[in-house]
């Protein structure tokens, strides 16, 4: 297949690979405009934006709530370092906390920096609640996580591509099958185990969705054991699958769930990408006193976690999610989105499977694992104006914006079914 790219997006693409390290092999397209569900790219065609910056825009390009929020901040202070208080921070701190029913917030602001700041937590809770002798404790991970690209993360990472080259590794996790819940239950045997680290769905890998009762069933171990159980929301958290968090599975409590059936409330919460709704990098961590309180000044921090920007940026991307009903609509949106490709799939031999919740989904594609055949389809989709992006070779994933609405997905699946029947 051969696609040729605009002489204008050409140019900037040539720039951009002249100068820059080579970390990433993006969709060649180069946009400069967003709104809501839609982006545009420089010679002005317009795109339904199906990455949502790997859901980070989940309340929709530009929110204008949030940028109001943003503009108005970075006129009036943007950073004080922690060195000192500013007059913001005190408000996110309890808008969040109630938000998400929890004692105390650690703002960070990359979510690779608030996995971190989970994991040296979770350590310092066992040597000091615990007991874990000094250096011992060790944090149960799952094959194919996805956390962030620190040198400590990759170290328990399992894919070649990320790790290789870039030891020597952090000692400390073990390393267990996901959605396998008796691996769990073995792997807790061990009485120097600080927390057990996972992605409710894992996205990265593809979107895999585990069985409906794991997150519950996982919790319930992990209570027994007393090991902290570590929730990495970045990407499934703030409405993205159809509920507040994905460990809340289907009701809408926003985190305030009696129901223990429905929800398996972490001890340690990581939130970052929509926390912002993709205006600004913010990211954090949740838990009781119990836990967070073993941090002290002078142990851990950033110099822009917790900045004013920041503080006001969150507190309107989560005000969105609530006044727009995020969540329920994420949870419309997606079952219908499955329900009608399910139906394509019903005829065709090119896609074997659809799966996800709310609105982060997958498709996988009938082809090797190292074909080429979904980022061909992800090549025309584009030149249909949708962008979505593999995950994996043959697993292409569908995140749009959670401000959508029936007529823009109706739309959007069109597009999809006629690119996929391109391809039978
Ligand atoms: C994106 C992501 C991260 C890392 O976030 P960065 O902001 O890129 O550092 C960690 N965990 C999960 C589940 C993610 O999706």
């Amino acid at each position: 297949m051969n696609i040729v790219e605009s002489n204008k997006s050409q140019q900037y693409i040539e720039v951009e690979e002249a100068h820059g390290a080579h970390n990433y092999h993006p969709l060649p397209v180069v946009l400069e405009r967003g709104d809501g569900v839609y982006v545009w790219d420089v010679d002005g065609k317009r795109y339904f934006d199906f990455l949502s910056a790997y859901s980070a825009v989940n309340q929709g390009h530009c929110h204008p709530s949030i940028i109001n929020a943003m503009n108005g901040q970075a006129k009036t202070l943007t950073l004080t370092s922690r060195a000192f208080h500013n007059d913001k921070l005190g408000a996110f701190n309890k808008y969040i906390t109630e938000y998400f029913n929890f004692d105390k917030v650690l703002p960070m602001n990359t979510g690779a920096e608030a996995v971190e700041t989970a994991i040296k937590i979770a350590r310092k809770w066992a040597y000091e609640k615990k007991g874990v002798a000094e250096t011992d404790a060790q944090i149960i991970v799952c094959d194919n996580n996805f956390h962030g690209r620190t040198t400590t993360i990759i170290s328990f990472s399992n894919d070649e591509n990320a790790r290789k080259n870039f030891g020597p590794y952090t000692p400390g996790f073990i390393k267990i099958p996901y959605d396998d819940t008796d691996a769990l239950e073995k792997a807790l045997q061990q009485d120097n185990v600080a927390g057990f680290l996972v992605e409710p769905i894992q996205g990265e890998a593809g979107v895999y969705t585990p069985s409906d009762d794991y997150m519950r069933k996982a919790k319930e171990l992990c209570t027994k054991n007393n090991v902290l159980f570590i929730a990495d929301e970045i990407q499934t958290g703030i409405a993205r699958t159809g509920a507040l968090l994905a460990v809340c599975g289907k009701c809408d409590c926003q985190g305030h769930c009696e129901r223990q059936e429905t929800y398996s409330r972490p001890d340690v919460l990581i939130l970052g990408k929509a926390l912002s709704g993709g205006a600004y990098p913010v990211s954090a961590v949740l838990a009781d006193d119990e836990i967070m309180n073993v941090i002290h000044p002078g142990q851990h921090g950033s110099t822009f976690g917790g900045n004013p920007v920041a503080a006001v940026v969150a507190m309107a991307a989560l005000d969105v999610v609530k006044d727009e009903s995020l969540a329920q609509n994420a949870r419309k949106l997606g079952s219908y989105f499955r329900a009608q490709i399910n139906e394509y799939i019903e005829t065709t031999d090119t896609v074997v499977l659809v799966r996800g919740r709310g609105l982060l989904n997958a498709i996988v594609i009938n082809d090797s694992e190292d074909g080429d055949t979904a980022w061909n389809i992800c090549m025309r989709l584009r030149d249909h104006g949708l962008l979505a992006k593999p995950t994996h070779g043959n697993i292409i994933r569908f995140a749009p914006p959670l401000v959508m609405t029936m007529e823009q997905l109706d739309e959007c699946i069109a597009i999809i079914i006629k690119t996929l029947k391109e391809f039978e």
